[in-house]
């Protein structure tokens, strides 16, 4: 693409394009829709949205697009762009303004919070009240807007727009206001560019983890459990477990000790690690047992806090590595579930460091070298790290400037002398401490934040931790929060989309699928998968009635990495033919050297077959 890459978005062409867009989608909206109120159509990464007020159906129901509707209207959005019109800017006091969109309920609202100094014309939080409000018009449509947009609607190509689609948003995203009708369009330079995204989202489509998990039997979201609780199936949870298992194994090496603890927690713990009030919002209501209030654990780090008191520590406990696939229940709005990805209740593969001082860049050092061990492993070579600092601005940090600073030169330095590179991110830091976020970019040029480390000064001192010294003084430890994964779910989610569900041998739920030739066969290939299995290779044999190429279809489409293809050839040989799910015919080989080759693969966690 020809933006530079460093330049911050909001200042970038695109943006620009992409806002004009929206503006000129709303106009085209209003010549079909007369009546329509709008709300906010703010440029997002890849495209734009215009969110809408249709009034009602005959049922009292919020009107809403049909894909006809869409057409149109970009059909006429398309007109508009080519009939030339410019931007022009100005601005209106929000007495003026008042006045003006006296028939906008939206717009009256977003100007009188603009002038409470709340939010802004796109509904991010502002810190201070505003006097006077942009105004963009091109021909009769004018818009309440902070800008910028291009010169003219020209400069937004017709053949480089495209209405994606719709759906219903809330007013604010709060479900307990008014059902909005939201139309995602995308705009870029040059239709070539358009063809190159529009390519990539199908990809995406085809790859969406929801369709595969479902495809290849990984995982389920049950209406009676709820939404947002998967439930693993058994061909997901093997490949969750092996998951698991590296990462213990990693540990093990790393000397980290697990730990266990339960789901819920007394209501004063967390309010003594101050999760409690901080996190209230993405916390279940407390639940009453006897005179005591409990919560749903929404965090693992205060239960290992209460490992690490739970005897007296001195220097030669430390570094203290407690780690847990720990599960943890936040709050998601309904409407923002998605598979895996976005869930109410997740196993983080979590790890807190208890460390002397002293011992903290060294300990930093070794996590952010397990986390480049755990992303070769998987094969991510294209990833990037990410320094969130506190923004110091914001009452949502907790503890002292002079900790932030220390925490923040520490993770500098670490990560300096592990020769990792960073951008720095105001305002992404955990309310506790400082944190350096691993972001991952999948096969589809996606961004995915994964690992994280944070390193934190604070919990340690609400919890009066310490170790006695070599001095035989009272210390305080600093503590390292950390999850390579971050998730288990959201991880999983994303290597269904990133493999398209092709997951590496080591991985893959079923790793050969048998396939005799005709019933008679059926003997030697169970013989095979008995072999195979004793070896620790996942087998099933498909002795159905099905003709063999269909038998290797279905295993093609099921991913697995191996077919087997076992007739009289094979059976007098002690031979078996080996297919790939790539289709690749490989002939018959001994059955010893496939083994020996498979069960290499396994051990070495290859990413190729
Ligand atoms: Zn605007
Ligand atoms: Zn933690």
């Amino acid at each position: 693409m020809s933006e530079n890459d460093n330049m911050p978005y909001e200042q970038s062409d695109l943006y620009r394009i992409r806002h004009s867009a929206a503006h000129v989608m709303a106009e085209a909206v209003r010549e079909h829709f007369p009546e329509a109120k709008l709300a906010i159509g703010p440029p997002i990464a890849d495209g734009f949205y215009y969110d809408f007020d249709l009034g009602q159906d005959e049922n009292g129901k919020p009107r809403t697009f049909s894909p006809e509707d869409l057409e149109k209207i970009e059909i006429t959005m398309k007109k508009l762009l080519k009939k030339n019109a410019k931007f022009e800017q100005s601005s209106k006091t929000i007495a003026e303004a008042r006045e003006f969109f006296a028939d906008a309920p939206y717009k009256l609202e977003l100007i009188e919070e603009l002038a409470a100094g709340k939010v802004d014309e796109n509904g991010n939080p502002i810190s201070e009240p505003v006097t006077e409000v942009g105004i963009y018009q091109h021909r009769n449509f004018v818009d309440l807007c902070r800008g910028p947009h291009v010169g003219f609607t020209k400069q937004v190509k017709a053949n480089a727009v495209k209405i994606l689609r719709s759906s219903g948003a809330y007013w604010r995203g709060d479900e307990n206001r008014a059902q909005l009708q939201r139309i995602y369009g995308t705009a870029w330079h040059n239709k070539a560019e358009l063809d190159t995204h529009l390519k990539l989202l199908g990809e995406a489509k085809a790859r969406d983890h929801r369709r595969l998990g479902k495809q290849l039997g990984l995982f389920h979201i049950s209406q009676l459990v709820g939404s947002g609780l998967p439930l693993w199936l058994p061909k997901g949870a093997i490949l969750r477990e092996e998951l698991e298992s590296f990462l213990r194994q990693a540990q093990v090496e790393r000397g980290y000790l697990p730990v266990i603890t339960p789901h819920i927690g007394k209501l004063d713990l967390y309010k003594t690690s101050g999760h409690y009030p901080y996190y209230k919002d993405s916390q279940y209501t407390p639940i009453d047992v006897d005179d005591e209030q409990f919560l749903l654990k929404p965090m693992n780090c205060p239960h290992h806090i209460e490992i690490y008191r739970s005897q007296p520590r001195s220097y030669r406990d430390l570094p203290l590595r407690l780690a847990e696939f720990g599960t943890v229940y936040r709050y998601e709005q309904s409407g923002e579930l998605n598979g895996l990805t976005r869930v109410r209740g997740f196993t983080v593969d979590d790890s807190h460091l208890f460390v002397a001082p002293e011992q903290l860049e060294e300990e930093f050092i070794g996590v952010v070298s397990l986390i480049q061990h755990v992303f070769q492993t998987m094969g991510f070579s294209d990833f990037r790290a990410r320094l969130g600092t506190n923004d110091p601005n914001s009452d949502k940090y907790a503890g002292a400037p002079e900790m932030w600073a220390k925490g923040i030169a520490a993770i500098r330095k670490a990560a300096d002398k592990a020769g990792m590179s960073y951008t720095v991110e105001e305002g992404e830091a955990a309310f506790y401490g400082p944190k350096l976020d691993f972001i991952f970019r999948d096969v589809l040029k996606r961004e995915w934040q994964l690992g994280t480390v944070q390193v934190d000064f604070l919990l340690p001192e609400r919890f009066d931790l310490a170790y006695t010294a070599v001095d035989g003084q009272k210390h305080r430890p600093v503590m390292i929060h950390r999850a390579p994964f971050g998730s288990m779910e959201r991880f999983v989610g994303i290597l269904i989309e990133h493999f398209n569900g092709a997951f590496p041998l080591w991985l893959s739920p079923v790793q050969v699928v048998m396939i005799p030739i005709t019933d008679r066969h059926v003997a030697y290939a169970n013989k095979v998968a008995t072999e195979l299995r004793a070896a620790g290779v996942r087998v099933e044999v498909d002795a159905s009635n099905e003709r063999m190429n269909k038998k290797i279809r279905n295993a093609q489409l099921q991913k697995v990495p191996y077919m087997l293809v076992v007739g009289d050839k094979e059976e007098e040989s002690g031979a078996v033919a080996v297919r790939t799910r790539e289709n690749e015919d490989r002939g018959a080989i001994p059955l010893a050297e496939f083994l020996a080759g498979a069960t290499d693969l396994i051990a070495s966690k290859a990413v190729e077959l």
